[in-house]
């Protein structure tokens, strides 16, 4: 099947679900295995969020758009992620007046006349509002007062465009409503998701949360983009305006599943878009990276940590701390950043230390010097390194020292004070990064030769993101006991899992590692392409007539953009944890699970290795 029919089959499976979501047939909640036969946390989560939705009285908060989230159905008084009440509110609000500036910016895309200004703003103030970016409520005052005034210059530029469309405003104005207080109880009455579940069920306004978070990952992705190149991309910008314009008020005859699936999907294809930009930008600034050993033990001598996603940051930390005798050494997601030319040529870049994000108060603690934390995942400091941590771009922490541009001279004086590392580590130890897809694609002869020898048998994707849960070594054990006779190819902090793990390289002599660290999170758009050229390689009429199996880790929106993306590429099957998302109602959650083969994933690794291996095969 071409990646076309791909697609128009998967906007086939979206027409039957919705259908079914629809009319509630049994089909869709009834017959069939019941999402409690799947998975009983599955099960857990669907008690949990009726029990949620049952509540008449307003929480204090309510957020359930990441995979923590407390009691598996929402966090109702204090986080989890530690976001409290108030910055709640404010996010809510901000999101609310992010739709409304999208009635006119939505227009302008089509006009043809977007302005940069307004596009900048949304992308910065969606990423804010993701999960582990931004917790500084000061911050998130100034965005909702700045969000006033982009509104009023959206609409002034659409009247300027020559745009006639009679709009309604009011309920996206702040007025005289800009004190703290006053902006946290418009976002309880105006962006509380809460209410909207009250008000619409949770089949729709669930939808509308996956179409709100597919949105919110997209514009966090293409926010790295705009650090980078300064630019946006109009066709994806006029997606997310056109996406955040429909959620800002309901069509005639209101919404309904259909519509919301359909759209969910198109930001999926929206992001796939942005995935390729971003890869674009990161090669066309830091060259083509290439596998690269890098050590994963400290060596003595000043350090700097840097963590996030931003390459752009690590570069310019690099070129500010040449020559000056200080180590910098990566966190988390900058790992793959070792494997670009650009960023290895500086000998300085001394190697990766700690883990995924969840570790950073462990990691952190134990580093002698600076931390700089670049995008997400950022958790509470610790008193212990609070003083030593500096926060930029979209993320903030109160008291966090924030770094309002790329200037790090306060961050190199601050690691020349400081000892760094007294000796350097006793025991040699790597990891290995850098397989872009172009060094994939080069070795495809390669591997297509393995194939028909028997060398590879099958090929896993198994990654995305981590957190703290121990379920999540559901994805180690499913690696550690995959046979040998197969690839794996990962991406995004889910790898620390297993990345420390030696897992060789295939039968024969071909040299081609079983373990292929593909980058972020965003370069799962690398694991996309190599699965289509796969497909083109064997003839196959599909990716899901390959012996290719996708483990999806997932923790927060950039995971459930690229989920969208696969779902819009017609890929089925997908092994998703460690817990299905809270915001996809029990009816949805069947309907996904019945037409798009979502599975959730199940701690009998070797259950679901033959069900990837041999029952997949035979559909
Ligand atoms: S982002 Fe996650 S942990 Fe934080 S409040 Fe929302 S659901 Fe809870
Ligand atoms: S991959 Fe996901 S969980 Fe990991 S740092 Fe990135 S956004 Fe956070």
């Amino acid at each position: 099947m071409s990646s076309r029919a791909s697609v128009a089959a998967s906007r086939l499976a979206v027409r039957r679900a919705a259908t079914a979501i629809a009319l509630r047939s049994p089909v869709a909640v009834g017959a069939g295995r019941s999402a409690a036969a799947v998975a009983p946390r599955v099960a857990r989560r669907a008690m949990a969020s009726s029990a949620a939705s049952a509540t008449s009285e307003q929480p204090n908060m309510f957020c359930f758009q990441c995979e923590q989230t407390e009691g598996g159905s929402g966090c109702t008084t204090i986080g989890v992620c530690g976001k409290t009440p108030e910055t709640a509110s404010l996010q809510d609000l901000l999101v609310h007046q992010l739709k409304g500036i999208s009635r006119f910016n939505s227009r302008l895309h089509q006009m043809g006349k977007p302005s940069a200004e307004i596009d900048a703003f949304v992308l910065r103030a969606l990423f804010s509002t993701l999960t582990n970016v931004n917790f500084d409520s000061d911050r998130f005052v100034a965005f909702c007062k700045e969000a006033d005034a982009m509104l009023k210059n959206a609409e002034q530029l659409y009247r300027k465009a020559g745009g006639t469309d009679q709009i309604d405003t009011s309920s996206f104005q702040l007025g005289a409503n800009t004190s703290l207080g006053a902006l946290e109880d418009l976002g309880r009455k105006r962006g509380s998701v809460w209410a909207r579940r009250q008000e619409l069920g949770e089949d729709i306004a669930g939808l509308m949360e996956l179409v709100t978070y597919g949105i919110k990952g997209a514009a966090a992705y293409h926010e790295h983009n705009l650090e980078m190149s300064g630019k946006t991309n109009p066709e994806i910008m006029k997606a997310i305006a056109t996406g955040l314009d429909f959620l800002a008020a309901p069509p005639k005859g209101g919404y309904t599943a259909g519509d919301l699936t359909t759209l969910a999907l198109k930001i999926g294809e929206a992001n796939l878009s942005v995935m390729a930009n971003l890869e674009q930008a990161h090669l066309s600034q830091f060259g083509t990276p290439s596998p690269k050993k890098v050590e994963i033990m400290p060596s003595k001598g000043k350090c700097i940590l840097i963590s996030g996603h931003d390459l752009v940051d690590l570069k310019a930390l690099l070129e500010q701390t040449e020559g000056k005798g200080i180590d910098v050494y990566t966190h988390g997601e900058m790992l793959p950043g070792h494997g670009y030319p650009e960023l290895n040529k500086h000998k300085h870049l001394k190697g990766n230390y700690g883990g995924a994000w969840q570790l950073q108060k462990f990691d952190f603690a134990t580093f002698p010097g600076p931390i700089i934390m670049t995008s997400n995942c950022l958790i509470e400091p610790r008193k212990s390194y609070k003083e030593r941590i500096y926060t930029r771009g979209v993320v903030g922490w109160p008291g966090v020292k924030h770094l309002k541009d790329r200037d790090f001279s306060g961050v190199i004086n601050q690691a020349l004070s400081l000892p760094g590392f007294d000796k350097d580590s006793s025991v040699q130890r790597h990891v290995t990064t850098g397989f872009g897809k172009d060094a994939v694609l080069g070795a495809a002869g390669a591997i297509v030769e393995n194939v028909k020898a028997g060398n590879i048998k099958h090929f896993f994707f198994i990654g995305g993101c981590d957190g703290a849960e121990g379920e999540r070594n559901y994805f180690k054990e499913l690696a550690l006991a995959a046979p040998k006779e197969s690839v794996i190819l990962t991406a995004g902090c889910g790898k620390y899992r297993f990345n420390k793990h030696d897992l060789g390289t295939i039968p024969g002599n071909s040299g081609i590692p079983r373990m292929i660290d593909m980058g972020q999170c965003n370069d799962s758009y690398g694991a996309v392409v190599v699965a289509l050229a796969l497909k083109d390689a064997f003839g196959a009429k599909s990716v899901n007539d390959l012996p290719l199996s996708f483990a999806v880790s997932w923790f927060e929106q950039k995971a459930v953009a690229v989920l969208l993306t696969l779902l819009h590429l017609g890929v089925k099957n997908i092994h998703l944890g460690p817990a299905l998302p809270a915001f996809v109602s029990p009816a949805v959650l069947n309907v996904l699970i019945q037409n798009f083969g979502i599975k959730p994933i199940n701690s009998n690794i070797h259950g679901e290795l033959h069900s990837m291996m041999v029952d997949e095969q035979r559909r």
